[in-house]
């Protein structure tokens, strides 16, 4: 028996999510800052000689067949590199599911990259982001991680410079939100409004936290306050307690603050934890790829001409020759 192989797997949060068009199959084109956070899932991998992939989680209505997304990524990878080998793999979920924070995507994501080391494969980040992109629209950011812009329909990728020392906190209504159902009710047609995704880019750029928050917004926030006033509620309490901007992530429910103290955050946490309506909270730090987030300025020069996107022709075309097999996870789609 190989030892096992443990990962962490990421949450992230839309510090901006703008829609611009719903394509004719139905996907739509987003404009999104992505940031990931330090709220993780741990997902375990060992071989083993059965010749199967055999899931466990400590959440007891997770599918543990074909339908999680950490089975299929197993799955490709063995597919497409001839493995014998079977897999037993642990989901320990600590990200709020069916939540807007990528928990199936960021799970799928540590498997592609688990695989990769399990068996040695030598696979390269830009080939696992394609193979990622088979499974979802979120997946190849998931494997990316930290500050990134994201186009297309989720797999233009963009990297952006980390964003300056601050606090999340992150809050998880009782309730739970489809995606399906919130692309469904987003009108596009209709007097929206849309957040300022290219002056947030440049107020990451100039590590400026304030300018930051000032613009953070999300266009699908107008279909679920419609459904669900809690999200509005939730964030005019956080504001009222200290964060600098509060919003929801994805497509809900979770909603986040920005604080620039872990104290007033973790006050904020226990604020919402005396509610009923609210299911989880986490105060976590934004997660950064680079240099130590004490000095930001050189995080700012290192990653100012960073501009390498991920994304090709062949990685479109496949992702079209698949569409087939797509289910909610693998696009923003209606
Ligand atoms: P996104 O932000 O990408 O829209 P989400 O955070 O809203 O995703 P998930 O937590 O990924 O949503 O869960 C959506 C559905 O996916 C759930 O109903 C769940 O049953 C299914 N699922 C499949 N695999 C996983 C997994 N490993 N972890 C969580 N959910 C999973």
């Amino acid at each position: 028996m190989t030892q096992p192989l443990q990962l962490k797997a990421y949450a992230k949060v839309n510090l901006g999510l703008d829609v611009l068009r719903r394509r004719e199959d139905g996907y739509h084109e987003v404009r999104m800052i992505m940031q990931t956070v330090k709220l993780f899932d741990l997902i375990t991998l060992q071989k083993n000689t059965c010749g199967q992939i055999r899931l466990s989680s400590n959440l007891p209505y997770l599918p543990l067949n074909e339908k999680n997304l950490v089975y299929r990524a197993i799955n490709t990878i063995r597919t497409a590199y001839n493995i014998p080998d079977g897999v037993d793999a642990t989901i320990e979920k600590h990200i709020p599911v069916a939540a807007g924070m990528a928990g199936g995507s960021t799970d799928a994501a540590a498997a592609l990259v688990g695989m990769n080391q399990l068996f040695s494969l030598g696979i390269t980040q830009e080939e696992l982001i394609k193979h990622g992109l088979t499974l979802g629209a979120d997946i190849p950011f998931c494997i990316m991680r930290g500050t990134a812009l994201s186009e297309g329909i989720g797999e233009i990728l963009t990297p952006l410079p980390s964003i300056p020392a601050c606090w999340f906190l992150i809050v998880k209504p009782t309730f739970s939100m489809s995606t399906k159902f919130v692309y469904e009710n987003l009108h596009l047609d209709e007097q929206m409004k849309h957040p300022d995704i290219d002056g947030m880019i440049q107020a990451i750029n100039h590590n400026d936290l304030t300018g930051i928050t000032y613009r953070m917004g999300n266009v699908l926030e107008q279909v679920t306050q419609k459904h669900y006033p809690a999200i509005i509620q939730i964030k005019e309490n956080m504001r009222r307690l200290g964060a600098l901007g509060a919003l929801m992530s994805g497509s809900g429910s979770t909603v986040f603050g920005i604080f620039t103290s872990r104290e007033a955050a973790g006050k904020a946490a226990e604020f919402f934890r005396k509610d009923p309506g609210i299911k989880q909270t986490a105060v976590v730090r934004p997660f950064s790829k680079d240099l130590p987030q004490s000095k930001p300025h050189k995080n700012h020069k290192h990653f100012t001409n960073s501009t390498k996107k991920y994304h090709s022709s062949t990685q479109r075309e496949k992702y079209s020759g698949k569409r087939g097999r797509r289910n909610t996870h693998e696009g923003h789609k209606s």
